[in-house]
């Protein structure tokens, strides 16, 4: 059975201004061991006729039955095949890869060889055998003519496909060469069917078994010259056999290949490499810079939720008290309590000053104490109650210093506090933290309970010898020194004009007596509100005011400079006597949030509202429209900008594929199927993607550990880096696949002629 049979095969050209025959009633057979002399004018069908035989062009009448298998059903992916197992083409204008070696070219033919080595050592035999290897390692752009055509020769020895086209291979080249490359090809086919299209009949006759001569189209004569070379029934099909067609294989092929394309071409690998690392660092950096946007979509809290806090009223409206929190705790298995927790909750009401930062920025911190931030701090943690220790950004690590502590002072409200340490963190979602003492939280509650609210007023009353009221002074305009003597009262000249004495007729008056009286304290607690006015008072003579200022500190000087200033103690105390008779909630601390919900079950049933401190809260209308809102417009920025980059990848990466075109056709035209080329695509933009990624951890890891970048950029978590990338992983998917469809939207032949037959 003949290996090839044309049966009245035709093919016409059709455009929009004429019709062209390209091939007419040609009725051939061809065998294996044949060689093939194919002449004729030109223009008259020899390359329409290689065209039909490689399957690259269809034909309109006829049919080409391939050993005996009619193809008349075959569509795209069945030619695909047949190019693959059966045919190597050969051009007149050598169609190598120009920016693979000698070497890879070959090698592209062997990729179903799987053992690397074997395969590169298979590709330099065949390189040896048609001369080149001294080349092996040289581009394809820096060999001659003939060193290409041999290349393409080494190729098709490499597939080793029975049918070997060659269309005018010698049409570029002198003729010293163009006999040598006949010559090498007759050897390497002397068992397949070689067809040679040439215009020069002289080169092939010592070796051509047969000459066809086309006319117009059809087959004006078919000589047989010589018998054809004996052949040895076997191989070829068998072979084939162990192109056995697997998903894993031609992944694997893919990868061999997109690694090749990677690095055969530098230039545009690099540029792509930059177009991915500037489009990923992009969408990274704009996902940071709009990262507050997330915060949005934080959970409200109805308290700060610290593991395992459980917050607590009496459902009757009582006021709790110590020895009850205390049984309670025991009782229920809580690591401990604390009764005045307002100033956990109220933590983002407080500012911390830290001088320097920002122009005197206003830090927002949260009060916690209890807390182990472990051994990486700076200096240490509180031992007393003017004392405090930060947890901070570190973008603020190079005002408050890196390994000492270059700050000795902060203002909390407007009390100066002893700075002793503190601990920076990367993460800037977080809130910043001041850590006290026991003691000092409580001082802290008492300063926040004084400083000014309008549902809490006390008042210092200056009254005279007889009781007479002379003068009220609002608390809140009282300031705290963690040095006063604890009975004292300073109060500066101006004060003591202001606010102590009267001036008379005589001279100035003095007033003896002073008290603390008279107290109205409103709080909306989340659990309940209190609202009561009390009497207290606490009487103060010249003896306990001092005129003698108290180390208050370069910041609290300039705060207080004609205050009254009294002591911690003092302060406690006044405080302590208001709260117990007034506080209604109270925090129980356990193991971890499960057992604080375990307790609050039991707890309630006791006649507690418990309320575990993760329990969020529905936003009211109005919040929840501000959140969508603003979560709207810098969503939508975002993702404008997200899209912008998107283009931009895809325009870029577009234009650098296009150079690509060329070779994909060569690739095509060897019978490389689609799909192992489509995937080596995939793979080279995949390689692509690596650096760019490198890039970003990179830029994360300066951003979060350079202080003043921490500022502006948001943390990121794993969740975002992971959708980052996949996020670019999918948009050079997309991009590959569109730049994928173009190239192969246009047939072999078309490609490899650059498109002129359009
Ligand atoms: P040869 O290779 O013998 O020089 P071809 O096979 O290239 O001849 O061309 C045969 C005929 O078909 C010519 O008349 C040519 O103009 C026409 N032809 C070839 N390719 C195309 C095409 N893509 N579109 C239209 N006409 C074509
Ligand atoms: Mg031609």
């Amino acid at each position: 059975m003949a290996l090839l049979t044309l049966k009245d095969i035709g093919k016409i050209y059709v455009s929009d201004t004429n019709v062209a025959v390209g091939i007419r009633g040609v009725n051939l057979e061809f065998d294996k061991g044949e060689f093939v002399a194919i002449t004729g004018k030109s223009g008259s069908g020899k390359s329409t006729l290689l065209n039909v035989i490689s399957g690259m062009d269809t034909y309109e009448e006829g049919e080409l039955l391939i050993e005996g298998q009619s193809t008349s059903h075959y569509l795209q992916p069945e030619w695909e095949d047949y190019r693959e197992k059966y045919i190597s083409f050969i051009f007149q204008d050598y169609n190598i890869i120009d920016s693979f070696t000698v070497l890879q070219n070959v090698e592209l033919a062997l990729l179903h060889i799987e053992d690397r080595r074997e395969r590169r050592a298979r590709a330099m035999e065949l390189i040896r055998r048609v001369g080149l290897a001294s080349h092996a390692r040289h581009k394809g752009s820096r060999l001659s003519g003939g060193q290409k055509q041999r290349t393409v020769i080494a190729r098709a020895l490499a597939k080793d496909s029975p049918i070997i086209l060659a269309d005018e291979p010698t049409g570029n080249l002198d003729s010293v060469t163009s006999r040598e490359i006949i010559e090498l090809l007759h050897e390497v086919s002397r068992d397949k069917l070689l067809i040679v299209v040439t215009h020069n009949f002289d080169q092939v006759t010592e070796q051509a078994t047969r000459h066809v001569r086309i006319f117009d189209g059809a087959v004006e004569f078919d000589h047989k010259l010589r018998a054809p070379e004996r052949w040895e029934e076997a191989t070829a099909t068998e072979k084939q056999a162990d192109h056995k067609k697997s998903s894993l294989r031609a992944v694997r092929h893919g990868a061999l290949l997109g690694l090749d394309i990677f690095t055969a071409k530098p230039k545009l690998s690099f540029f792509l490499c930059l177009l991915m690392i500037i489009g990923t660092l992009g969408i990274y950096l704009t996902t940071s810079l709009f990262g507050g946007a997330g915060a949005l979509f934080d959970k409200k809290y109805m308290f700060t939720p610290i593991e395992g806090r459980l917050v607590l009223a009496k459902q009757s409206g009582e006021i709790l008290t110590d020895a009850e929190l205390a049984s309670l705790a025991s009782r229920h298995g809580a690591k401990g309590y604390l009764h005045y927790d307002a100033l956990l909750d109220e933590g983002e009401f407080i500012s911390v000053m830290i001088p320097g930062v920002q122009k005197d920025e206003y830090l927002s911190a949260s009060f916690l104490f209890g807390k182990d931030y472990g051994n990486d701090i700076v200096g240490r943690y509180p031992e007393k109650s003017g004392e405090v220790f930060l947890y901070l950004p570190i973008a603020y690590r190079d005002t408050v210093g890196k390994r000492e502590l270059k700050l000795s002072e902060i203002l909390i409200g407007d009390t100066a506090y002893t700075l002793v340490g503190c601990k920076y963190f990367v993460d800037n979602n977080l809130p910043a933290e001041c850590l006290f003492t026991e003691e000092g939280f409580r001082a802290a509650t008492a300063i926040s309970f004084l400083s000014t609210n309008a549902h809490r007023s006390l008042y210092l009353r200056v009254t005279d010898g007889e009781g007479a009221m002379k003068r009220e002074i609002k608390l809140s305009d009282v300031r705290v020194s963690f040095d006063m003597p604890a009975d004292k009262l300073y109060i500066d000249s101006k004060g003591y004009h202001n606010y102590v004495g009267t001036e008379t007729e005589a001279g100035r008056e003095h007033h003896t007596e002073l008290s603390f009286t008279s107290i109205y304290y409103k709080y909306d607690y989340t659990l309940g509100e209190s609202a009561k006015s009390y009497d207290y008072t606490k009487r103060f003579t010249e003896a306990d005011i001092t005129m003698e200022r108290p180390k208050i500190g370069m910041l609290g000087a300039e705060y207080r400079a004609d205050g009254i200033i009294i002591s911690e103690e003092l302060l406690t105390e006044i405080a302590d006597a208001v709260l117990s008779r007034s506080y209604l909630q109270a925090s129980l601390f356990f193991e971890d949030n499960r057992a604080a919900h375990a307790a609050a079950d039991k707890i309630h049933a006791e006649g507690y509202i418990a309320v575990p401190a993760d329990t969020t809260y529905e936003m009211s209308g109005e919040e929840a429209m501000i959140t969508l809102l603003s979560a709207t417009v810098i969503g939508f920025g975002w993702l404008l900008f997200i899209i912008f980059l998107a283009f931009f990848i895809n325009l870029c990466s577009a234009r650098m594929l296009d150079a690509f075109k060329g070779d994909m056709a060569i690739m095509r035209s060897m019978g490389i199927p689609v799909r192992v080329i489509r995937i080596g695509m995939y793979f080279r933009m995949l390689i692509c993607l690596i650096p760019a990624f490198l890039f970003v951890a990179l830029a994360a890891l300066l951003i979060y550990t350079t202080p003043k970048f921490n500022l502006y950029f948001t943390y990121l978590y794993a969740w975002q880096y992971v959708l980052i990338a996949i996020g670019m992983l999918l948009l050079t998917l997309k991009t590959t696949r569109s730049q994928i469809r173009r190239l192969f939207g246009e047939s072999v032949k078309r490609a490899l002629k650059g498109g002129d037959a359009a």
